[in-house]
């Protein structure tokens, strides 16, 4: 029932609000007071809000803000590859746009790339922007943050949501520096607040110690990046077609200041989290590095699963960060997820609640994974994981 607002403040929502008090010792800054509650909470209308919204300056805000229509999605492409997340936020994008009641459009970019236009339709696009351009080959900043920003103020948006990737991270923050927006990174869930037309963008804040629900009230585009597996690929209905736009951009090679000289593949194990289907993840529980390794990689190997850890795991040195799953660490989804050792903080469950069925193996009866697993064995990891190998290889053969 919390949010925060344009100035940063913790905010009740007031239709979801109880009256219980709850959420003041919630808040970790002592940001929330009951005082601070509007008149007629409990699903009665928002005094202060109605009040502002009669306001002559109000009105004009709110004719500004009512020329931004539609929901926008960047779609990533490398090497002629559409990312799986811009496929994901078509599916997110198309509920949205559905709620505001407006058309969906994705925003593709690069180098001789209109071989995938076909498939942002079939992934839920109304409408394609597409750009075409030599300086677009490879990501840059600079021409690719140019581009989005003409296309926004030109055609303005309401929405715009951008996969939470290296490129996306980047891209997004320059996007809404440029523009002026607001920008919520690393959202969880996304919806609607159909009456205002406001993009609820929702992701875990103070240190993962509340969902904090962020708003941007008078300031368009609504901007949000969403990391990959987070949100649910909608199935693509071939054939399916749409409007093709492709806008006039200027884009001078001679005034970008950055070039791509090479570019180097990372060399070493690679290590695929966010497709993996059986994860077998190992935490502080597994005791210490030859533990980690012979509990977690013998039973991955066993049957053939990715290895991913804890957040205490990575920093107790036992594996690299690139294994970590969470809130810093890589967002998963598998058909199956064996949290082995692991407490299930707030910080490592954001991470993995896209799973299928978890399992989870641990000492304490009373460790939070258990609230959140599908099957739980209070135990010993070093005596159960013997006993589960061979079943598992025999059931997943
Ligand atoms: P612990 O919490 O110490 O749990 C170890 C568990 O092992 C215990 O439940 C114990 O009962 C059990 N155990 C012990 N011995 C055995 C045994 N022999 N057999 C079975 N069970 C046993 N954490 C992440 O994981 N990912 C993140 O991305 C992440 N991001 C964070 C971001 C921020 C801003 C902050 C503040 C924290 C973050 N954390 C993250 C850290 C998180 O809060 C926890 O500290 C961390 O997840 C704990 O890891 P753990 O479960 O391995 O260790």
């Amino acid at each position: 029932a919390l949010y925060i607002d344009d100035n940063g403040l913790c905010k009740v929502i007031a239709k979801n609000c109880i009256e219980c008090g709850g959420c003041i010792g919630v808040c970790p800054v002592g940001a929330i007071s009951l005082p601070q509650l509007p008149v007629g909470v409990n699903g009665k209308s928002d005094s202060l809000t109605a009040a502002a919204a009669k306001s002559p300056a109000a009105l004009v805000e709110s004719d500004k803000l009512s020329r931004f229509r539609g929901v926008w999605v960047f779609i990533e492409q490398r090497e002629g590859q559409i990312l799986p997340v811009s496929m994901e936020l078509l599916g997110a994008g198309g509920k949205l746009a559905q709620k505001l009641d407006v058309e969906l459009s994705g925003v593709l970019m690069g180098d001789q790339v209109c071989g995938l236009v076909d498939k942002v339709y079939e992934y839920g696009a109304d409408r394609v922007f597409y750009i075409d351009h030599p300086s677009l080959h490879y990501y840059r900043t600079e021409p690719y943050m140019r581009v989005m920003v003409d296309l926004a103020e030109k055609y303005c948006p309401e929405v715009i949501l951008i996969g939470a990737t290296t490129v996306g991270r980047d891209l997004a923050g320059a996007v809404a520096t440029e523009l002026k927006t607001g920008l919520t990174a690393d959202c969880t869930e996304l919806d609607i607040d159909s009456g205002q037309r406001l993009l609820l963008a929702t992701r875990p804040a103070f240190g993962g110690n509340i969902m904090a629900t962020i708003v941007a009230r008078r300031h368009r585009p609504q901007m949000a990046t969403i990391r990959p597996k987070v949100m649910r690929m909608a199935a693509p209905v071939p054939n399916r077609k749409g409007v093709l736009v492709q806008p006039e951009i200027e884009l001078d090679e001679n005034k970008i200041l950055t070039r791509v000289l090479e570019v180097i593949k990372e060399q070493g194990e690679k290590v695929n989290l966010q497709d993996a289907e059986i994860i077998v993840a190992g935490g502080r529980g597994l005791g210490d590095r030859t533990g980690f390794i012979e509990i977690c990689f013998g039973l991955a190997r066993a049957i053939d699963a990715q290895v991913g850890a804890s957040r205490a795991a990575v920093e107790a040195g036992w594996v690299e960060q690139k294994y970590q799953i969470g809130q810093t660490g890589v967002t998963v989804a598998p058909k199956i997820y064996l949290a082995l050792g692991i407490s299930g903080a707030v910080q490592h469950l954001v991470g993995i609640k896209g799973s299928d069925i978890i399992i989870a193996v641990n000492t304490d009866p009373d460790a939070p994974i258990f609230q959140e697993c599908t099957y739980g064995i209070v135990g010993d990891v070093f005596k159960i994981v013997p006993l589960l190998t061979e079943p598992l290889k025999e059931l997943l053969a």
